[in-house]
């Protein structure tokens, strides 16, 4: 039997905007991950000059974060067919991973320090508002429980404990979530208003976070299972992937719970 090699189309939603704090880290990371695998990918920019269609044939998509006047731009942009064909591939279930500017437009709106309210997609059901310049901005590193379902559970039976995911963040802009459910249970650090305790949301197989770039590379079980829904998705076949050794990784985030006081947490 011959064995198909298989191949991931990688989506990165206007990288020369948007990709603040290490965003970049979270392609680079489901790139290797998949190449360590044999498996090939394509990394596709989809940017302002894009042609609609590109949309239609990404297999997997990752969105950073950006200043509040690049985020305008995108945000301005992202109309018509080609904010269509996005909604379209998240309604549908491609996974993909959105940090911090990129959920704020996923959902119903931003509303920047300075300037009008900016409309957004609406595929997320959340809202997103910056208290002003002078506000706090919620900065740190972060650290949350999964909590969202079916992926928690998901995760819970790759790592066989619960998913603990360490970040960083960075944002004035706080988000409260309407019915869509949340990424994650704060442990510690602000998450989506430092309020509430809830961080990021989660919609079919969506993940929002404020967490920054290297969120993949820290926590690699996210970048995985990213990888398995994609191919699984392509492929229409259950995936399970080759287990890769991320004693490194496992090390970085033992060191950040000790240096946040959480060398409790079951690593
Ligand atoms: N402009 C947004 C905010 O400050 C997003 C910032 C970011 O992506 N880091 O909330």
């Amino acid at each position: 039997m011959i064995l198909e090699k298989k191949e991931l189309k990688i989506g990165w939603l206007y990288p020369t905007l948007m990709s603040t704090y290490g965003d970049r880290g979270n392609v680079i990371c489901i790139q290797k991950r998949c190449q360590w695998r044999n498996i090939a990918v394509s990394i596709i920019p989809l940017e302002q000059k894009t042609d609609p269609q590109l949309f239609q044939e990404v297999d997997l998509i990752v969105g950073g974060g950006a200043q509040d006047r690049q985020q305008e731009i995108v945000m301005r942009d992202l109309k018509g067919a080609k904010a269509e064909a996005f909604k379209a591939k998240i309604e549908t279930g491609t996974p993909g991973v959105f940090t911090c500017g990129s959920p704020q437009l996923l959902g119903h709106y931003y509303e920047p320090a300075l300037g009008q309210k900016i409309e957004g997609l609406g595929i997320l059901d959340l809202v997103s508002k910056h208290p002003g310049i002078k506000a706090r901005r919620c900065i740190g590193n972060v650290v949350f429980e999964v909590t969202a379902e079916p992926l928690a559970q998901d995760l819970k039976l790759m790592l066989g404990k619960t998913p603990i995911v360490v970040g960083f963040e960075n944002h004035g802009g706080r988000t409260y979530l309407g019915q869509v459910e949340p990424f994650g249970k704060v442990i510690k650090g602000y998450g989506n208003n430092g309020e509430d305790g809830w961080e990021g949301a989660f919609y079919h197989n969506a993940i929002a976070t404020y967490s920054h770039g290297p969120l993949l590379p820290k926590n690699p079980f996210l970048a995985d299972w990213l990888i398995i829904q994609a191919l699984q998705q392509k492929y229409q076949q259950t995936i399970s992937l080759t287990k890769l050794d991320d004693t490194v990784a496992f090390q970085a985030r033992q060191a950040m719970f000790n240096k946040l006081e959480l060398a409790h947490i079951d690593n």
